[in-house]
């Protein structure tokens, strides 16, 4: 098992550096056009689009599946890595090798390192500014958009300030101070008291009727926020996180690109000091956590198809900065060959992961997190082999996985999902998606931008440097 996983990782960084060493060479030739054709190096707009928990294996599943499976081009990488300036960014926080979301964002934020589960505030106590509260400060607009809770950690440690990411009553608090002019996402539980429906606040406030006391106008489900044309708005479409691709109501909850093209619509609209925009999304994050490969490649799509929108608008307003990026790797993600079975170790019982292996992603039509909801903490294996049979075609479940659910159990330390994590091993035995953890690894994060400013994101860089660009080009200073 450990020779097994090591051998993975190995397999995965010799991955990340052939992807990343390629990835710098097409960088280094590419043309710096849409940078030149700037007025000025300092954007006017800037959109940050923010993958949760994925890096450069993440990126290149989403353009081979987008290929093999949607016959399109998957943007982040045809055009945005291709033509743009490409950079990698290191990930640790101030406590730590490994990084939280909190960690990272505030460090891509404010250009301070914090210590992981800490929202923007350095370990001697300092609320440092956010890119935010910068722009704010220049007179910019400002948007946060996620398919997580808004006061998650990425928008949280982007806009707002707290010791730890868990004091979400505080950080909604914050967001009704900070009045960012655009806030769609999930999360209304923390905007809504104790004993409405959905409500958890304690103190009996209702932040929803606060926001529309100050003008805002609000959208609780897809087609209200179609129908929204305030310059201020407000989107809450879930209680908690917004729901995975394979399981979400169109009707109750938009897409990230529904969401990215109502932001940029009411943030651009007369606006001569331009806007900060942050579309993040978080499924990428959460399906990694899950080893939940065809819940990834969904979250991925989502998320390319809101990338599309923004670079349509950076080619619209060339004053405007188009980042890509993400904060860190999530599970380890790991395409690769395997052995067919355990008959034998010998190459003639090898696959090599494939078109027919994606092909079987495809087919699945629960995410691994919606099996476990149906299946509870005691489940039953009828139960389990109806869920099976009905949405995971082609695919059967090994004994040795079948009692880790039943019972319950891990197989693994660094594995904390129990019926998702044996799931998403049953579907890398048969497809080659496999997954070294449940949680966060050290693999740089990959940082591609387009329009005036991009070149400083260009190399090899700390992602406390992305901070630190961000506050320079908001600035102006
Ligand atoms: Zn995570």
């Amino acid at each position: 098992m450990q020779d097994l996983a090591s051998r993975r990782r190995s397999f995965m960084r010799k991955c990340l550096a052939t992807l990343a060493g390629l990835a710098l060479a097409l960088a280094g030739c590419s043309s710096t056009a849409s940078f030149a054709a700037g007025s000025t190096q300092y954007p006017k707009n800037i959109i940050i689009l923010f993958a949760d928990g994925a890096t450069s294996t993440q990126w290149d599943f989403g353009r081979y599946s987008s290929k093999v499976l949607r016959q399109q081009s998957f943007v982040t990488t045809d055009v945005l890595f291709k033509e743009g300036a490409l950079g990698l960014l290191s990930t640790s926080p101030s406590n730590a090798y490994v990084v939280d979301s909190a960690a990272s964002a505030s460090a891509m934020s404010t250009g301070y390192k914090v210590e992981n589960f800490v929202v923007s505030v350095t370990p001697d106590g300092k609320s440092v500014v956010t890119a935010m509260e910068a722009a704010k400060a220049r007179g910019k607009r400002i948007g946060l958009v996620t398919t997580a809770t808004v006061y998650d950690a990425t928008p949280a440690a982007f806009s707002l300030h707290a010791k730890t990411r868990e004091d979400n009553q505080v950080l909604v608090d914050q967001y009704l101070a900070l009045e960012p002019d655009v806030l769609l996402g999930g999360g209304a539980d923390y905007f809504l008291p104790e004993g409405v429906p959905g409500g958890k606040r304690k103190g009996g406030k209702d932040v929803i009727a606060a926001f529309r006391a100050k003008g805002y106008q609000v959208a609780r489900n897809t087609a209200e926020l179609k129908g929204a044309s305030g310059p201020k708005l407000l989107g809450l479409f879930a209680d908690e996180d917004m729901d995975l691709e394979l399981d979400r109501d169109p009707a109750r909850e938009p897409t990230t690109a529904e969401m990215a093209m109502a932001a940029l619509s009411a943030l651009s609209r007369n606006n001569p000091n331009g806007f900060v925009l942050l579309v993040e999304n978080e499924n990428t994050d959460t399906a990694g956590h899950h080893n939940d490969a065809a819940s990834l490649m969904r979250a991925l799509w989502a998320f390319d198809d809101a990338v599309k929108i923004a670079i349509e608008f950076q080619r619209r307003n060339p004053d405007t900065l188009l980042i890509v990026t993400g904060d860190h790797e999530t599970g380890g993600f790991s395409p690769t060959y395997a052995a067919k079975d355990l008959g034998s170790l010998s190459r003639k019982n090898r696959f090599y992961t494939g078109d027919e292996h994606v092909r079987m992603l495809g087919r699945i039509t629960l995410s691994l997190n919606r099996v476990h909801e149906k299946l509870g903490r005691k489940p039953s294996g009828e139960a389990l082999d109806q869920l099976l049979a009905g949405h995971f075609p082609g695919f059967t479940l090994d004994s040795d996985l079948r009692e880790l659910i039943l019972k319950q159990r891990t197989a693994e330390r660094s594995f904390s999902y129990l019926t998702h994590n044996a799931l998403g091993r049953m579907v890398a035995r048969q497809t080659g998606y496999y997954w070294g953890t449940s949680g966060h690894t050290t693999e740089p994060a990959v940082v591609g931008a387009i329009g005036p400013g991009a070149e400083l994101f260009r190399g090899y860089q700390d992602n406390t440097d992305f901070g630190k660009h961000l506050h320079r080009l908001i600035t102006g200073k």
